[in-house]
């Protein structure tokens, strides 16, 4: 059971499946924002546009306090939909498959319990309705657009719908509970020629084949085993035909990190090897990185004390799942003050609700999103109170 009344949940579920017939990619968030804004107009919480599609409500308690930050995403994917619910995607090739349509809910819904409670309430609450998780980002815009900083955030939170957790529970850990997720994309040049004279050219395949396998030796021969990371390569073209040497293959893939000090390695190590391999092969490599998100790092005063104050004030079990490789640009609202990504139950075999996020069967079981406004309230009241606070910015 949870502290939200059926009619918050209510209301809640059913503004997540008017977002969820609607989705919208990053920084085309329009109807998502004005229906944000709509909502936020109608209990009469002051609001402001930011970063284009971006939307910052404040919910002012009428008590001093410390200010809480409470985050949401609202883009969808590029994904035709296949859960087979009945209120299913009205966009072909778009679908909320990440879950972000019951984020901008459940923050909807919290700001409708904070609201109706600001005579009480310590502190304030700054909503933050984000555009562009998916990418391009839309965290960096909005604070950059002051999002912030008017009134000026002590503690930030967000929560991620998670079907490893079962509906009724959520989950944090202190410290990485995520990785940064950097691009890279690989071309290695040789020479053309015909399949049948070998000599006379200088092959690319093979060259490719042996960077790829090189490659794992970052992860597999040159990291601390006791540190994380991922090296996958996605993607591989090159060629004609059957009969001609290919003079070039391109290939990209993706780093995940969690120590900021090995990422910044990452880039070296790869060129070596490209580099290298393609010149023991006669020809030559080349390797680009685009940079991502970086790791998500759950302050650890934060953790502690929240989960002190939940099992205090919820009945709501709070776990402690392990970290994924996955990206998530709350990471730059988490570098700037204490912050902290709950992972929100959301699995249940009775509602279909075991897919994994961007599966275009994803479902997420509404019976959870009362735990997670209830979630979002209990941080928004812990850090008004400064129960809740993180270190080593906050007493
Ligand atoms: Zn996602
Ligand atoms: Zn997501």
């Amino acid at each position: 059971m949870t502290a939200i009344g059926p009619d918050v949940a209510a209301h809640a579920i059913a503004l997540r499946r008017e977002i969820h017939r609607q989705p919208e990619l990053g920084f085309e968030e329009e109807k998502t924002a004005a229906l944000v804004e709509r909502e936020l107009d109608a209990l009469g919480i002051e609001h402001r546009r930011v970063a284009g599609t971006g939307v910052v409500g404040v919910v002012r308690g009428a008590l001093p306090g410390r200010v809480a930050g409470l985050r949401a995403d609202m883009d969808a994917l590029p994904l035709t939909e296949r859960s087979g619910e009945s209120f299913s995607s009205e966009v072909p090739g778009k679908m909320h498959a990440c879950g972000h349509d019951a984020h901008t809910a459940m923050l909807l819904g919290a700001a409708r319990v904070l609201q109706a409670e600001r005579e009480h309430l310590h502190g304030s609450a700054v909503l933050l309705f984000q555009p562009a998780e998916e990418g391009p980002g839309g965290a960096l815009p909005m604070i950059e657009a002051g999002a912030m900083d008017d009134p000026v955030i002590d503690a930030v939170v967000m929560l991620h719908v998670d079907p490893r957790l079962d509906t009724g529970t959520v989950g944090f850990i202190p410290g990485a509970c995520n990785a940064a997720a950097d691009e890279f994309h690989v071309t290695i040049e040789g020479r053309g020629g015909h399949g049948a004279s070998p000599h006379t050219a200088i092959d690319a395949i093979p060259c490719a084949a042996a960077t790829v396998l090189a490659l794992q030796n970052i992860a597999a021969r040159e990291i601390d085993p006791l540190k994380t990371i991922v090296v996958t390569i996605g993607t591989i073209e090159g060629g004609y035909r059957n009969n001609i040497i290919a003079d070039r293959v391109t290939m990209s893939g993706t780093f995940r990190s969690q120590d900021d000090a090995i990422r910044r390695g990452l880039e070296a190590r790869a060129r070596r090897i490209v580099e290298g391999v393609a010149a023991a092969y006669g020809a030559t490599g080349s390797l680009e990185v685009i940079y991502g998100y970086p790791a998500v790092i759950n302050d650890a005063t934060l953790a502690v004390t929240f989960r002190e104050y939940m099992t205090a004030h919820s009945r709501i079990p709070v776990l402690s799942p392990p970290p994924t490789m996955g990206g998530e640009d709350f990471a730059y609202f988490a570098q700037r003050v204490p912050g902290l990504l709950i992972r929100h139950g959301i699995r249940s075999e009775a509602a279909g609700s075991v897919h994994p996020g961007h599966s275009p069967q994803f479902r997420v079981d509404e019976a959870s999103l009362a735990y997670g406004i209830e979630t979002l309230v209990t941080f928004a009241r812990g850090v008004g109170l400064g129960v809740v606070h993180g270190s080593p910015s906050l007493p």
